[in-house]
């Protein structure tokens, strides 16, 4: 079985800060992480791989320093590590960033299964992964809590959804997004980092010569879609506490003010 993890490295966001002039991102001086839907994402493919042979390709997009989050994967139990890396990539939007991560799973090929996180926690769109399974013209299955290999080499797969959880029986070939619900992720093990952490040649290089996308389709201009403004929404939510003397006071005092603001 051969599976790929899209991995995104994404600033830490405890930290993150907007320059409130241009509306970028502050990404100097600011650590960078693995996604963490992608991690849980990762640990369902090397679950998959501790109970069968299967060989895990982690592909991430970004510029050099990304690879951090790739050697990460390899130290963690990857077979092989790509990272898609050129000027002409910058500023992608999600449907760029989608042309050019299946462009290089096309290149990867016989792929059985891809995994992807929901949603990045600096761009947060979640729309990535169901592009990618557009483009490749696969199925899909967003929101994953719960995967089963079954006797007919079928995946079983559950999804989270706020109206319950849904249980589907798929093909492969197929694209999951990973939920923090699915697993608890690994730590890399010592051996790992000693092995892949600082050795430069363990990351794959692919660039813009290496895959077969359309220059106009890519990168800023490429993109359909531009930010407008990015900034810190102000928290103005007051809360009130109601004070009835007993159950119904208090029941007839909320009731009141829902009232008031015409919610009911
Ligand atoms: C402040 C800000 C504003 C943005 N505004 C827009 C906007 O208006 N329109 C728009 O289209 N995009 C926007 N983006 C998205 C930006 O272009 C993204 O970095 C990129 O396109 C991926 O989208 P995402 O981060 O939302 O990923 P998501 O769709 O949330 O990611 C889902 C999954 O896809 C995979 N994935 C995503 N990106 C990569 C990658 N580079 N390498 C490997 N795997 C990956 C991961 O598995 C991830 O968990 C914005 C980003 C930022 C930081």
């Amino acid at each position: 079985m051969k599976i790929i993890v899209c991995l995104k490295q994404v600033p830490d966001t405890n930290e993150v800060k907007i320059n409130q002039e241009t509306g970028t991102l502050i990404r100097d001086g600011v650590p960078s992480i693995m996604n963490p839907d992608d991690k849980n994402a990762l640990e369902a493919a090397l679950q998959l791989k501790d109970n069968e042979q299967a060989h895990i390709v982690a592909l991430s997009m970004g510029p050099p320093q990304a690879k951090e989050v790739l050697q990460e994967a390899l130290s963690m139990g990857v077979d092989e590590a790509i990272l898609i890396s050129d000027r002409k990539f910058g500023g992608s939007d999600t449907w760029a960033t989608a042309t050019i991560l299946s462009a290089a799973i096309k290149k990867i090929a016989d792929y059985d299964i891809i995994f992807c996180g929901r949603q990045a926690i600096d761009g947060d769109t979640a729309q990535v992964g169901p592009e990618i399974a557009e483009f490749l013209n696969i199925p899909q299955i967003t929101y994953v809590k719960e995967i089963h290999k079954t006797p007919k080499n079928t995946l079983e797969v559950s999804r989270f959804t706020e109206y319950g959880d849904y249980t589907y029986e798929v093909k492969t070939p197929v694209l999951l997004t990973a939920i923090k619900e699915l697993n608890t992720p690994r730590y890399p093990n010592v051996k790992g980092i000693l092995e892949h952490f600082g050795k430069t040649d363990s990351v794959q290089i692919f660039t813009f010569d290496d895959l077969p996308v359309d220059a106009t389709q890519i990168g800023l201009k490429g993109s359909p879609t531009n930010v407008f403004r990015s900034f810190v929404p102000v928290k103005n939510k007051h809360s009130e506490i109601l004070h009835g003397e007993t159950v119904k006071d208090s029941t007839n005092l909320l009731v009141n003010k829902l009232a008031e603001a015409n919610l009911i």
